[in-house]
């Protein structure tokens, strides 16, 4: 029977081990029969969408019989003005996700190869293999991206670079200093996409400003996000920076209406709402400051991290301690071994958590 169902599937697509999304909430409250689980495990941000998002929600929800501007043209060249680009650099994505998924379709032929760290973003070799890629994983290095090490993996079949930066699950970042090394290295015909889904909450100067690498000249596709800092996951909108000719390339193959007007009308509002991004960065950095003093008082190891959450290690079967902290109401992420990913939530969900941690570790 199953089989049966099978043919037919394409042999490149067999290899592929489905993306695992975070638990959901209400999911774990209908387990648990209860009303007030938190959910540290997706990245969201905890204060929730800009009341100006909302407010261009609903005004734009009376147009909803009609198809979308297909390029989302106000949004691309509010975009454009914020970074100083032309509209013709910027392209939208159902997500940014969509955008790398665009990017793998766009410029690999069978057989190409795309490098990446060994421990980042698991949507990148779903879309390099569905899209008949070879993905090439470099060991990260103290949980760091080792751009040496990667470009030591260059060969002609070498069309894409993925750099996660802060770097989802470990937080971590590259420098302005490593990333420049690592482009003037770059064979002819190669992209770099810079996915900076949490660039947004990266404070550390030697963070890398790629869109002047951008201006200057760099083969490179910034990935950016409504779905962190501006608090628009649900709604599914994500932009790309690079070149005119880049972007073109990916508008050959993007479905006409990829992302609906509600979230371009949103994303738009939610643009210009610097202070409910004042305010998220705020809670964020003293999240992050809360979380750390927590882990380092339990004896924890834990990596810097530059984004809004923080890898964690447990120094036990993370599977076990993940499940323990279910039945406590707390979801976080388990990625690997002892470590867990934890998403910095507001200062009583954090508070909740570490609580809920130091009794699951006694508990043994
Ligand atoms: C959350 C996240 C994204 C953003 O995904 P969207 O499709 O824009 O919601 C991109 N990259 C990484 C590494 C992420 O963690």
């Amino acid at each position: 029977m199953r089989k049966e169902i099978m043919i037919g599937i394409g042999r490149h697509i067999e290899s592929i081990e489905p993306y695992k999304p975070g638990k959901p909430l209400e999911e774990l409250e209908r387990e648990l029969g209860i009303k007030n689980a938190i959910k540290l495990a997706s990245n969201e941000n905890p204060l929730g969408p800009s009341k100006k998002a909302l407010a261009a929600l609903k005004k734009g929800l009376t147009g909803l019989h009609r198809y979308p501007e297909g390029s989302g043209r106000r949004l691309r060249e509010a975009i454009a003005q914020k970074h100083k680009l032309k509209p013709e650099q910027v392209i939208l994505g159902n997500g940014s996700d969509e955008i790398m998924d665009l990017a793998a379709k766009t410029f690999l032929s069978p057989g190409d190869e795309a490098i990446m760290g060994d421990l980042t973003f698991a949507i990148y070799p779903i879309s390099v293999t569905a899209h008949h890629g070879v993905s090439v994983r470099v060991p990260l290095r103290d949980g760091r991206h080792d751009p040496e090490a990667m470009a030591a993996r260059f060969t002609p079949k070498t069309r894409l670079v993925f750099i996660c930066n802060p770097n989802n699950p470990t937080g971590t970042m590259i420098t302005r200093r490593e990333l420049d090394r690592l482009l003037s290295r770059l064979p002819q015909n190669v992209l770099v996409i810079m996915d900076e889904a949490y660039a947004e909450y990266a404070d550390d100067p030697e963070f890398p400003n790629t869109i002047e690498n951008l201006k200057r000249g760099a083969p490179v596709l910034v990935l950016r996000t409504f779905s962190k800092m501006y608090g628009l996951a649900g709604l599914r909108i994500g932009y790309g920076l690079s070149t005119p000719e880049v972007v073109e390339a990916m508008n050959r193959v993007r479905l006409p209406f990829n992302t609906n007007s509600p979230a371009q009308a949103a994303a738009l509002a939610a643009l210009s709402d610097e202070k409910h991004v004042a305010q998220s960065l705020r809670i964020n950095r003293e999240g992050r400051r809360y979380l750390s003093e927590s882990f380092a008082g339990l004896g924890m190891k834990f990596l810097p991290s530059q984004a809004n959450f923080i890898y964690v290690d447990i120094g036990r079967d993370g599977g076990a301690v993940y499940k323990q902290l279910l039945r406590k109401g707390v979801i976080v992420r388990h990625i690997e071994g002892t470590w867990l990913r934890v998403s910095i939530g507001r200062p009583a969900e954090n508070r909740r958590f570490v609580k809920a941690l130091g009794e699951v570790l006694k508990i043994k």
